[in-house]
Parts: C-alpha cells; structure tokens; sequence
C-alpha cells in the first residue's frame, strides 16, 4: 500500500444509490452523474452504483466514456457534451446516448449518415446559458428531423443554474423548460429529467419529470438544505419564507431531508516522521510558522501534489480519534501536524473520512465539495474495499 492513498467503498456506494432510488422511487429512472471519474471515485464504482438502482448513467466526453466501459459494457451511457460527429463511429462503438444541444448538431448529426441507431436526447437552455437550445421551434424542428432518421429521440432535459432554495430563479428554469419544450409530447419521450441532486432533494417532483439526475448525493453526501434550527430569529425567517413563497407563488423548498447517505472515500497517509520542536524554531516553507511552545509535530507523506490544494484555513487531521492542527505551510508532497506524546509512527493518518467531513475539507481548503472530491480522488492510488 502507498504511503497516502484514498479508499473507497464500493457497498456503501451501493447503499447510497439504494437509499435514493428507494426514497426517490416517483423517479421511474436513476441517471447516475459519473463525470471526472465519477467525482473522484474512478469507474471501478460503476457497478456498485448500479446494483443499488441507478439504471443509466452519465459522462461528459468520448474519453471518460471509454474508461467507464472498461467496466461496465452494457449500462445505458449519456454523454453529456456533444461528441464531435467526425468521432460517431466511436461513439456507437461504445453504444452512447448523445446529447443534441443546437439545431445545427442536429442537422450535422440526422445527416452524418451513421447507421448506428443512436439514441438522442434533447438538451434545453433553461436559464443557463451554457449548452443547450433557446428556442422553441428550433426544439421542434430538432425533434422532427430526428423523427425521421434512423435515430431515436429518447430524452430530454435541461440543468438548473441556480440550486434552488428558496429561489425564484428556480422556478423561473422550470418554467422556461416548459415553454421550451411546448411544441413537442412530452409523454412520448421516455425520459424527461430536470436538475441535479439539490434540485431532486429540496424540491417536489416536477409533475413532467420522468427520472432525474444525481450526482454528489450518489457519493454519500446529503446536500438538502439544512433545516431552520431553533431560536426566535429562525421562526422568523422560517415565517417570512413562507409568506414570501406564498405570495410569490414558490415552490416549496424541502429542508433537512432524512436519508441515510454516506461518505464512500476517504483519504489517509501515514506519519514518516516524529519530531520535537522548541519554543521559538520555524516550522516550514519561508519560517512563516513559529512554535509558541515546545511541542512534537509529525510529518505526512501528503501535500498539493496529492489534490488537496496548498491553501490551510484551519486544517486539522484526525489521527487516533484527535484532530491535530498542520503547522507551517503545506508544500508539494510534505505538511506536519501537532501532536500529543501519545501519537506512534504505525498511526493511521485521516484528512477525509471519520471525523472530517467534506464540508469542512472545504473549507480548509478553499476547494468547492465536488472539487475535493475529484482532487482526493484523481491524484492518489485509489484502493476499493467491500465491507
Ligand atoms: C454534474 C451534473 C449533475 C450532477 O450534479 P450534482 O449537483 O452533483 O447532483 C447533473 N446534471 C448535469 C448535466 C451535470 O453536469
């Protein structure tokens, strides 16, 4: 085993993407966001994300596509960004779903004269302006073209810009995407799916909505809106939310969701070296730490090199059940941390995982959540337990 390395659990992935599927069940189908590696996770977790429910499965390009059918041949495979249409050969070799994002894709595609019977879903701009069509009749004319080619249009949907708590931004999404998509039947367009994990969460179901998309929550972590919490001020902001949800005629916004999600990876180093330090040395990079006491620091293996970035708002890490602060900067494969006498060079070193939660990796960090993720998660040896 490496000296730092992240493990992942492939059977809580498995009870995660249960729990979802389970609570969720009005979805009729699960499309499981793998992009970046499946959030750091690596493809060797598809499988177990799909024993738990998730019935098709997302990416953003030909590339990541190839390295999610190395171990899984068969799933149904959306690839979010348009693959180029010089590459539909190997697209229909790896028996993609393509996403069509402008009339022009459109047109370029039904006329490609690739006989692979791909199916075809429609992505609508719904307030993000990113990909996807800004136009009603241009959604039509996609759909009919597509309606006479050998392709099959198998979906549609569109991605909130904005999560939606308490959000009229929200709604006015979910409404563009309505008018949008006006011209065409919704009911004969198997999949219809809005939103992303926080909008699946802290939101009802959109009565068109025929399965959604899930991404961080899959991985084991509950992105719902907290609940209000107690005290007069809160009851106060509770009661004007619901006024002005009233009033402005919002959708409801779900907090503090119950579901059992949990962490699957978790990052740990071990201590490569023990050392006392007196009151007044330097510890690190430009001696920009003083000891204000004699103190003993352990040194880690782990540093920028290892995706978790060179910023320390308050970094601790968890060793023997103690959170232990890093002391002087953290360098490219190297950072120490304080710790008590008690603390022995066979000691597993946590800095994910346990009692550190990704939030506050975070913000340690300055790094957004699925950010850690994909740092932890793409820079180090990966190792996958089942238990
Ligand atoms: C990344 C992504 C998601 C997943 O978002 P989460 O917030 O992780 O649930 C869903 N849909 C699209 C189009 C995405 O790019």
């Amino acid at each position: 085993m490496t000296d730092t390395y992240a493990v992942i659990n492939l059977n809580t992935l498995t009870s995660n993407a249960k729990a979802l599927t389970e609570k969720y069940s009005e979805y009729g189908a699960f499309i499981g966001i793998v992009k970046g590696d499946a959030y750091g996770h690596g493809y060797e977790c598809v499988n177990a994300l799909q024993k738990g429910g998730i019935s098709y499965f997302a990416v953003s390009s030909l590339e990541e596509a190839e390295s999610f059918r190395k171990f899984n041949t068969s799933a149904p495979l959306l690839c979010l960004e348009p693959v180029a249409i010089r590459k539909l050969d190997a697209a229909a070799e790896l028996k993609l779903t393509l996403a069509v994002p402008d009339l022009g894709y459109a047109r370029e595609l039904t006329s490609s004269g690739c006989k692979y019977p791909f199916k075809l879903h429609l992505q609508i701009d719904s307030g993000f302006n990113r990909l996807g069509f800004k136009d009603k009749n241009e959604v039509k004319k996609a759909a009919d073209m597509i309606e006479s080619s050998p392709y099959t249009l198998e979906g549609v949907y569109q991605h909130y810009a904005t999560a939606g708590v308490f959000d009229p931004y929200y709604d006015a999404q979910t409404q563009r995407f309505r008018e949008l998509t006006s011209l065409l039947d919704l009911s004969k367009i198997p999949l219809v799916h809005l939103g992303s994990g926080t909008a699946l969460m802290a939101h009802p179901k959109e009565d068109i909505a025929t399965a959604t998309r899930i991404g961080l929550a899959m991985y084991g972590y509950n992105i719902a809106p907290e609940s209000y919490g107690g005290g007069i001020i809160n009851k106060l902001r509770e009661a004007r939310d619901k006024h002005y949800q009233k009033k402005y005629n919002l959708t409801e916004t779900i907090r503090d969701v119950q579901i059992d999600l949990k962490p699957a990876i978790s990052l740990k180093t071990r201590i490569i070296q023990l050392k006392d330090v007196a009151k007044g040395e330097h510890i690190g990079y430009l001696a920009a730490y003083t000891a204000e006491e004699d103190m003993r620091i352990a040194v880690l293996p782990i540093g920028y090199n290892n995706g978790i970035g060179h910023h320390d708002d308050g970094r601790v890490v968890e060793i023997n059940g103690k959170l232990c602060p890093v002391v002087g900067a953290i360098g490219m494969n190297m950072m120490a941390v304080k710790v008590d006498g008690s603390v022995g060079y066979d000691d597993e070193v946590t800095l994910l995982g346990g009692k550190i939660t990704l939030g506050m990796f975070s913000r340690f960090s300055g790094l957004g959540l699925a950010e850690v993720l994909l740092g932890v998660g793409k820079n180090n040896k990966r190792y996958y337990v089942e238990e």
